[in-house]
């Protein structure tokens, strides 16, 4: 034990002294575009996935308490054995039908969604291919793929993607996985390119559109809407994971969304569908009225992308970098990670919460303020914001 706790100190005080150690800063109020924050007061979100401002809508919340009564706090059991509610099912049902897939599954998490897919699809004699800057769900799933053989391609490179291929062209089953869009950069995977590819070789292609879904398109679908791509068959995306911890009101959960058989599959073989508690039902029941707002409200999904061009024009104005991309993720590279702290806390005692990101998170050198937007952001918060982004500057 004292070897560990000499380790753990020693790694404690080296991220003390990098200043990269991580506070968890609390809230006392509920996840709103303006809440309260332990310590701080009242600040303006603009780091949190509450894309569509579901979080704390008012629906969302009562639907959730109906589930609750309804249901109780909990399955008490995994899905096959007596965990399975009428509301999960309503919820896959609803998930399928908005993507655009014949079924979905879901999962406790995204997380657990990914893992269960990757590990348990592939059978010795498939490969696994990852985009590089995938998310760590992605990467630490394809590691307990350890059957199949597991193949990374650079960031977005389509030549790349097909030089993999090519490797890896004796696999009975490929899979290519790719962010929808990626977290960090904000960027969006080129959908149209790897669909187009994965069907030259024959590969299954799976998106994770945890950042995309009720952020892209005109109805907020999606990676795949926004690019035109079908939902199912050749030349479109065959199987989707997917959060709903971001948009879709943000509780807790994630899916996979594609064939029937896909699902049926992993209903029989996916480890975390076997082994660990169903959704509950009061989240399953909150994730569904978030989906029936978005649809019904598809002008959320225009004021986001509205507050999107608002900020990103201000910050612009204010002459600071602004990656581009279409999604509600605006990173400002600053370089050094300990800067990108710094700043932060800056604009933290302004009263806006944005993280400032760095090594090992992103490459060194280039750390990052990283702002999320909201359509429940209003002009006045976007003004606040950018008042404290230009004081800032000037400090
Ligand atoms: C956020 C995120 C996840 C994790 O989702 P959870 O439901 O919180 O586990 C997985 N994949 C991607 C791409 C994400 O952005």
């Amino acid at each position: 034990m004292s070897t560990l706790s000499n380790r753990l100190r020693r790694t404690l005080d080296e991220l003390r002294d990098a200043g990269t150690y991580k506070h968890l800063r609390h809230l006392t109020a509920p996840m709103a575009p303006a809440t309260h924050l332990d310590e701080v007061g009242e600040v303006l979100v603009f780091c949190s996935n509450n894309y569509l401002g579901l979080a704390n809508h008012p629906e969302v919340v009562e639907a959730g308490i109906a589930g609750l009564k309804k249901y109780g706090a909990g399955t008490a059991s995994v899905r096959f054995i007596c965990g399975t509610f009428d509301c999960h099912l309503e919820l896959e049902e609803r998930i399928a039908r908005f993507l655009g897939t014949e079924a979905a599954l879901t999962y406790v998490s995204c997380w657990n969604a990914n893992e269960g897919l990757l590990t348990n699809l592939v059978q010795e004699g498939d490969a696994i291919v990852s985009d590089e800057l995938n998310h760590a769900s992605i990467i630490d799933a394809t590691r307990l793929a350890r059957q199949a053989t597991r193949k990374v391609f650079a960031h977005s490179d389509i030549d790349a993607l097909r030089t993999v291929l090519q490797e890896v062209d004796q696999a009975a089953v490929k899979l290519v996985v790719t962010d929808g869009v990626f977290s960090m950069e904000g960027d969006v995977a080129k959908l149209p390119e790897l669909a187009a590819v994965c069907r030259e070789h024959g590969a299954t292609f799976v998106v994770d559109d945890s950042h995309g879904t009720g952020v892209l398109g005109e109805h907020g679908r999606g990676v795949h809407e926004h690019f035109g791509v079908p939902a199912a068959g050749p030349g479109g995306v065959d199987v989707f994971t997917g959060t709903l911890g971001k948009a879709l009101g943000g509780a807790a959960g994630g899916y996979v969304a594609g064939p029937r058989e896909v699902i049926d599959y992993l209903i029989q073989r996916s480890r975390p569908q076997l082994f660990s508690n169903a959704l509950p039902p009061t989240v399953a029941c909150s994730a569904a009225k978030a989906l029936e707002v978005l649809q019904r409200e598809p002008g959320r999904v225009a004021r986001l992308h509205q507050n999107v061009a608002k900020m990103r024009g201000g910050l612009q104005n204010l002459g600071y970098e602004v990656l581009d991309s279409p999604t509600a993720i605006l990173p400002i590279i600053v370089g050094d990670t300990a800067e990108a702290i710094r700043l932060s806390g800056e604009l933290l005692k302004k009263g806006v919460f944005v993280i400032g990101f760095g090594f090992p998170v992103v490459p060194e050198g280039a750390a990052r303020l990283r702002i999320q937007m909201s359509a429940a952001h209003t002009d006045e918060h976007i003004e606040r914001a950018l008042q404290a982004f230009e004081e800032i500057k000037a400090s």
